[in-house]
């Protein structure tokens, strides 16, 4: 993972501060209990030397919602949550593509479980290239994890307790010697990466797990899923199953971390060798995208 220097102001108990004052204590509530819910959020360099943020608004929306979902007593709006993350970047003037993580997290040091005393929204960014290689492809296995589902950890909420089971799945995968997992959902049925979406093409067709596969919803999955609909390409939602992975054309995956990224392997057997057509072809208009080079999109971009 290229992972750089963190960025030098972020968003703290609701002011602007340098990261070395962004600290809380060692009782903090989330801090035991995973009592939270985040975003993360690229900014991606233009030609023009500016650093525009990706789809600010919807997961900005996201985030609020998994607030609602786990009943989080919060008394900020949206603006607020906007204004701290665009005033925090601002100071920080970026120069080179960032990671932008806000989340909402149970503040005090309240030692019994539960959604109720103080949340706090807090921001911070980082410098971040490539999370996996978007270039070569990845040695990928399906993991013996089962996906949190609906009836204990609501997937599409971006709940921090909920990422034990991703970093179960990545822990599994490295101890494998493989570069990440998919996970099944309690069903059985493909659900989605470790930490990112999954998407395959049989037969020139996209298909991809839908909402109610446990998946979290991806932005960078319904930003492929409408890029592929103006390519005229067609993309089902519908239940997928393991064995269709072995046997698909392509396989690829999406996500904020690993952008669009191709599968070479799952569980050892070869899907391709190189980089399949569409997903070239997504990756390609992705990342024209996201540098501010398709007029078309530029509605998806905030200026930092
Ligand atoms: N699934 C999970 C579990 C994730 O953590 C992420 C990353 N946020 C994704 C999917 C991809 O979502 P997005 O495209 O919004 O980053």
């Amino acid at each position: 993972m290229a992972q750089g220097n963190l960025l030098k102001k972020a968003f703290f108990e609701e002011k602007i501060v340098d990261i070395s004052d962004a600290k809380v204590s060692i009782a903090t509530n989330s801090l035991q209990y995973g009592a939270g819910c985040f975003g993360g959020i690229r900014g991606y360099v233009s030609k023009n030397g500016d650093v525009n943020i990706f789809r600010i608004d919807d997961h900005i929306e996201r985030l609020l919602n998994s607030a609602k979902i786990l009943r989080f007593p919060i008394n900020f709006d949206k603006n607020f949550v906007k204004n701290a993350i665009l005033e925090t970047m601002k100071l920080n003037s970026p120069k080179t593509d960032i990671y932008i993580r806000p989340f909402i997290y149970r503040s005090d040091e309240g030692i019994s479980p539960g959604f109720f005393g103080k949340f706090d929204l807090a921001v911070y960014g980082l410098e971040l290239s490539e999370y996996h290689s978007i270039s070569k492809g990845l040695n990928i296995c399906v993991s013996s994890w089962t996906r949190i589902s609906e009836k204990n950890i609501p997937p599409r909420t971006k709940a921090i307790g909920g990422y034990v089971n991703s970093s179960l799945a990545i822990e599994e995968a490295k101890r494998g010697n493989f570069d990440d997992a998919i996970m099944l959902d309690e069903r059985g049925k493909v659900s989605e990466g470790s930490a990112m979406n999954i998407f395959l093409v049989k037969n020139g067709k996209i298909f991809t797990p839908s909402t109610t596969s446990s998946i979290l919803e991806g932005i960078t999955r319904r930003s492929l899923m409408q890029i592929a609909k103006d390519e005229n390409l067609e993309v089902i939602e519908r239940d997928i199953d393991r064995s269709e992975l072995y046997t698909a054309d392509e396989v690829f995956f999406s996500g904020t971390g690993v952008q669009v990224s191709w599968v070479e392997k799952i569980d050892g057997v070869l899907i391709r060798k190189e980089i399949g057509e569409i997903t070239k072809l997504m990756q390609t208009k992705f990342f024209e995208i996201v540098r501010g080079e398709n007029q078309k999109y530029m509605h998806w971009l905030t200026k930092i």
